[in-house]
């Protein structure tokens, strides 16, 4: 038998000369730098997310975190446009954070909506990002606070524990940025940690508000008032200007309470306390004191403005009948004391000035009780 190999009819093998070797041996080089070049790139790449997910973790609180999404995401992940948008049905957590005196108006591209078809797009039932190019009907609402349009999108919604929260609005001005065709592990991974720094930060937004906040009226309460005063009152002191407090209290609440009910009582405090608020800016304070009393303080305020804001709560009080639940309407009224502090004049301690001023309103009341109710005196 034959045991030759086969023989093969292929040219045979070319010898590489020097030149060549060398050639090659550049070309190899090269390729490693770039490989070398990439793997550094990714590297930085991968420094810069991780630097930016601790800022994420670290984020003590919603201004914090809200506002290192805003300064940081854009930078790390080259985009030209971020904007958040957050389900808020109820409209309560766009209050709270307002009653909280979060500046809203300092993040624009951050916005909220009632329900989840606002999100500009119904998101399929497995929640993934969807990525593609800008579609003015689709995602025109979510970008509309950019001056510009995106080329291509990310949207990429934000969950907690299976429950729609709001979503991440990505945009870039390269049409080849986002397409359907990409991964999204890494947007998504991007997309839990916001979910679950958001859930963290709101949760102590929102003991933060419980601890502060009246739970029958959802206005302010005692403890939120003192802390607040000592604030205003190291601000007027540097800003030189005044401020008024009111200590106003129901006349005759008792009566209420007996002719209509513990219940209905409670009716006629909510709506008291929703009539002061509507006078008052929002840089002002408002604090249930004590069962049918409240403070307010007025920040920058001279005497003179202070009894017109006082004059037209009275007037929001008396004018109007109080809707009851249960048993048809009643009417009641209002007596206010007024005190002004001017802080350039009162270098005393904070605490003092400040207690000695809600004492000089809380006499001027009893001075309009005494002279007859639903009136304003000034001490
Ligand atoms: P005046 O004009 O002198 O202020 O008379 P008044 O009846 O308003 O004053 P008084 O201090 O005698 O009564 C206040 C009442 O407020 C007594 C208390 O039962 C009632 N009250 C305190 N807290 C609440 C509350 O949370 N809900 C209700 N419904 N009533 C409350
Ligand atoms: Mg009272
Ligand atoms: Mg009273």
């Amino acid at each position: 038998m034959d045991s030759a190999l086969p023989v093969s009819n292929a040219a045979p093998p070319h010898k590489q000369s020097a030149d060549e070797w060398r050639m090659e041996n550049k070309l190899l080089r090269a390729r490693l730098q770039d490989l070398l070049d990439q793997a550094h790139r990714n590297q930085n790449i991968m420094a810069r997310h991780q630097g930016f997910d601790l800022k994420l973790i670290g984020a003590s609180s919603f201004r914090e975190l809200i506002a290192t999404i805003f300064s940081a995401l854009a930078l790390t992940s080259e985009l030209d446009m971020v904007t958040l948008t957050l389900l808020d049905p109820h409209g309560d957590l766009q209050q709270m954070l307002l009653d909280l005196k979060i500046d809203l108006d300092e993040f624009p591209h951050l916005s909220f909506v009632r329900h989840k078809t606002e999100l500009g797009q119904q998101f399929k039932p497995e929640r993934k990002p969807v990525l593609g190019v800008f579609q003015a009907a689709l995602h025109g609402q979510l970008f509309s606070t950019c001056p510009d349009q995106p080329a291509s999108v990310a949207v990429v919604p934000l969950l907690r524990q299976f429950r729609l929260i709001g979503c991440l609005n990505l945009g870039s001005f390269q049409a080849e940025r986002f397409s359907s065709t990409m991964a999204t592990d890494f947007i998504e991974r991007l997309a839990s940690i916001i979910a679950v720094c958001l859930e963290n930060v709101l949760n102590n937004e929102r003991l933060t508000y419980i601890g502060l906040t009246d739970p029958l009226t959802r206005v302010s309460n005692r403890r939120y008032v003192e802390q607040r005063t000592l604030e205003e009152l190291a601000r007027a002191r540097r800003q030189q200007y005044s401020i008024a407090c009111l200590y106003l209290d129901i006349d005759f609440f008792k009566q209420i309470n007996d002719r209509h009910g513990h219940q209905g009582g409670d009716e006629v405090l909510r709506e008291v306390a929703r009539r002061i608020k509507a006078e008052l800016r929002l840089s002002d304070t408002l604090g249930r004191y004590g069962g049918e009393e409240f403070v307010v303080l007025l920040v920058n305020a001279g005497l003179q403005d202070a009894m017109l804001v006082a004059e037209r709560i009275r007037k929001s009080i008396a004018d109007q009948p109080f809707r009851l639940n249960q048993s048809g309407s009643c009417q009641t009224t209002i007596s206010i004391g007024l005190s002004i502090v001017n802080p350039a004049l009162n270098q005393g301690e904070a605490g003092g000035v400040a207690s000695a001023m809600v004492l000089r309103a809380d006499r001027a009341l009893y001075a309009a009780k005494k002279a007859g109710r639903n009136r304003v005196r000034c001490n």
